[in-house]
């Protein structure tokens, strides 16, 4: 039975003004009320939560007291049917839904408890208070049992004295009770994309939205895996349209009755633009799938360490380019893919790390010539004395003096100009400059890449055996990624 629209059909005045707004959605600043909202106005057919109209809502929230109907009447998470109840264990704990007790009741008596649970308590019975979300009138005080987390220590301070919950309005409420369709449910831990920027959850909600009510309707989990729950974020960028106005939160919780917890990893929005850009936009495309292989190892796909460093630090990506770019030097040879992840590596530094255009200029024009001196030698040996120097700033330093003495001495004309001036040296080398370590790191990038233009093949260089082939293999995962498969 419909309470709000009896109500607001009926009665006229202050109190259906109050009815209305109990069955209108707002978004708070409740991350996972935000994501539960978006699931419910997906739920109803809306294009946003502020879209979703009193008679859409109410829609929206038969619909998912219905769900838990039926999943409550399966009784056993083991059954064709107990994904949905399952799911309920780690979101609604002891809640009339999946309570032990079912196993042994009617479905006439486990049909009425659900709903009486999910059922807004008469305006008589209402507390006269806020809703700690969205400031309107809260409808009842709620706990573990109705609201993820409510108990833990992050909304304790929001709990007045004497009530072991949450004051909450019913959209709010609501919020909670759909914010199982919005979560990607592992059987474990859930698993929750949030961002500030409304498109994106918009977007991505409604994938989540359309997966779950799938597999609700087939009775059974997301049969593709997670490799780690960090990717979903990278998914969920690439497949995202427009540029992202903020960045991408992580949140991995659990409400079940072993305890709660709550794990949230953030990942910055320069990062996450960056990410969303190159995996989307054709001219860093072959880049991005060199920035893959960059991150694979044996056993793990390159989208996996890549996901992990964006959210930790955007310079581990910078570090894996550089050891990827370099990795075969120590053999004289240069990949085939330096130009393309080179590129991508210098827009990082650009666009995400807020490096100086012109110290980036400086650097690469310093790179340049290394590279141009080293083509002239045509040494696979110097190219591995250079590389190695890179551990050590002093032996480097060293390495560019010496030669940048040759390079003045040289008759031949085969180099013009010192090869690193003192503003580079300065760039690269004094304690006072904040990313010296960085810009060492990128003057490799760049020679790498100047000596892949110029097609640098020395004689003694190793002849490309069979073995690095092997090597390459790409990780199955990741070339879905690049495809923009679903996952
Ligand atoms: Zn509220």
């Amino acid at each position: 039975m419909n309470q709000a629209d009896e109500q607001t059909t009926d009665d006229y005045g202050e109190r259906a003004v109050d009815e209305d707004e109990q069955s209108r959605l707002v978004l708070s600043a409740h991350p996972l009320q935000r994501v539960g909202a978006y699931a419910l106005a997906f739920l109803g057919k809306a294009a946003s939560p502020e879209h979703l109209t009193p008679e859409a809502f109410e829609k929206a929230v038969k619909a998912v007291i219905d769900d838990a109907v039926r999943a409550a009447l399966e009784r056993d998470t083991k059954g064709e049917n107990g994904f949905w109840l399952k799911s309920s264990l780690s979101f609604f704990p002891n809640s009339k839904m999946n309570h032990l007790s079912n196993a042994k009741k009617s479905d006439d008596v486990i049909r009425d408890a659900v709903r009486t649970w999910r059922t807004c308590p008469e305006p008589q019975v209402r507390p006269a208070v806020a809703c700690v979300l969205c400031g309107r009138g809260a409808v009842g005080f709620f706990g573990k049992v109705d609201v993820p987390l409510a108990e833990s220590d992050l909304y304790r301070n929001s709990t007045p004295r004497g009530h072991s919950g949450m004051a909450l309005c019913r959209p709010c409420l609501c919020s909670f009770y759909a914010l199982p369709y919005g979560c990607r449910l592992t059987g474990g831990p859930s698993i929750a994309l949030h961002s500030w920027d409304e498109r994106f959850m918009a977007r991505t909600l409604s994938r989540r939205v359309e997966r779950n009510r799938q597999c609700i309707a087939l009775g059974r989990s997301d049969p593709r895996g997670v490799s780690a729950r960090e990717v979903l974020a990278l998914q969920a960028l690439r497949h995202h349209d427009d540029r992202l106005a903020a960045g991408v939160d992580l949140l991995v919780f659990s409400n079940n009755n072993r305890g709660q917890t709550l794990d949230i990893q953030s990942m910055e929005q320069p990062v996450a633009e960056w990410l969303r850009r190159s995996a989307r936009l054709p001219p860093r495309r072959r880049g991005f799938s060199a920035l893959l292989r960059a991150h694979a190892t044996a056993d793990r796909p390159g989208v996996v360490g890549l996901a992990r460093n964006a959210f930790r630090s955007p310079e581990r990506i910078a570090g894996a380019c550089g050891r990827y770019l370099t990795s075969r030097l120590d053999r004289g040879l240069i990949r085939d893919d330096t130009a393309d992840l080179a590129e991508l590596c210098f827009s990082l530094t650009i666009e995400v790390m807020r490096m100086n255009q012109n110290e980036v200029d400086e650097i690469r024009a310093a790179g340049g010539q290394v590279a141009a001196w080293l083509k002239a030698e045509d040494s696979a040996g110097k190219l591995r004395e250079f590389n190695a120097t890179l551990k050590e700033p002093k032996r480097m330093r060293y390495w560019l003096m010496r030669r940048n003495i040759d390079a003045l001495l040289d008759t031949t004309g085969r180099i013009d100009g010192p090869l690193v001036t003192e503003t580079q040296f300065r760039l690269l080398f004094d304690p006072e400059v904040e990313h010296a370590w960085l810009h060492r790191q990128l003057l490799i990038v760049s020679v790498v890449q100047r000596l892949h233009e110029l097609r640098f093949k020395p004689e003694d260089r190793a002849e490309v055996a069979s073995e690095m082939a092997d090597e390459e293999k790409e990780h199955p995962e990741d070339i879905d990624y690049v495809k923009g498969e679903e996952e």
